[in-house]
């Protein structure tokens, strides 16, 4: 049902959604999805230019004026993401909702010839900063009554394959801080609910390094997910927590 689900015209409304990795690929269309669907959406990532084009769609839409939230995921400190959280709980009082999407592929290469620089930049962004993030807004999803966290995966998340390096341990790691986190927050009035998304083969930058010799229109784009990432994010996936979930119907 998921795949082929219909959102509702105004399915968010007046929820706050923070989406990483916002100015690009699969971010930017769910954010734009997400405040076609009445979301103010917290638009966070490192490129601000593309945030703001970002922005200037949606307010051109007439959806609601959505937050700008620079943030470089290799660099942040503990102390940038508990005064991010300051200012959203000042700014909206709560989070309804959290996908974390931003990350980056590294090389793909051998294990024996990975480079450890790259492997720890790879494992901070795509693993160690959706913790730190997480952590600091766990508070603000705890008083939206119904929350939603989406952790981005990937394939090799769930079934590692030869080259895929600190990406394929990194999307690991994350399913792990997705279980734990499912195990933790889902009490009994279910109010925060965690599950990890596989987007599968999408045409984005990202799939195009991975796979230059790729015909690229062979893939679906960003907007062909939506269904999926609208399900989880709003009510209708209520109850729904600790999954590990696909975007495409598996081939
Ligand atoms: P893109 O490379 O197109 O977009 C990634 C986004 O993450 C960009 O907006 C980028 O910002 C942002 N980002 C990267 N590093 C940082 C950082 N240090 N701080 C803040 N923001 C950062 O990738 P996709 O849209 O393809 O991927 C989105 C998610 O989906 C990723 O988690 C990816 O692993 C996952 N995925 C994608 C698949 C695919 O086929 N495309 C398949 C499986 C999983 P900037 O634009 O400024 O670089």
């Amino acid at each position: 049902p998921m795949h082929s689900y219909q959102a509702p015209e105004g399915l968010l409304k007046d929820r706050i959604i923070m989406v990483t990795g916002a100015g690009d690929g699969i971010g930017r269309v769910a954010a734009k999805t997400y405040a076609a669907h009445g979301a103010t959406v917290i638009l966070l990532g490192r490129t601000i230019s593309k945030l703001e084009s970002v922005y200037d769609e949606i307010e051109a839409s007439g959806h609601p004026q959505p937050a700008i939230v620079p943030m470089n995921l290799e660099g942040a400190a503990v102390k940038d993401y508990e005064e991010m959280a300051m200012t959203i709980e000042d700014n909206f009082g709560r989070l309804d909702g959290l996908l974390h999407n931003a990350g980056i592929l590294g090389d793909r290469t051998p294990v024996e010839l990975y480079d450890p620089e790259t492997w720890n930049k790879v494992m901070h962004i795509n693993a160690t900063a959706p913790f730190l993030l997480t952590r600091a807004v766990i508070p603000l999803l705890r008083l939206s009554g119904d929350a939603s966290v989406i952790f981005t995966s990937s394939g090799v998340g769930r079934q590692a394959r030869a080259y895929w390096g600190a990406y394929a341990v990194s999307k690991f790691a994350l399913e792990g801080l997705s279980q734990l986190l499912a195990d933790e927050l889902d009490d009994e009035r279910h109010n925060v609910r965690v599950n990890s998304l596989n987007p599968g083969a999408t045409r984005t930058n990202m799939r195009a390094r991975a796979y230059p010799a790729e015909n690229p229109m062979k893939n679906p784009t960003p907007e062909d997910l939506m269904p999926s990432y609208l399900y989880l994010m709003g009510p209708d996936s209520k109850g729904v927590n600790g999954q590990q979930l696909d975007a495409q119907v598996k081939k």
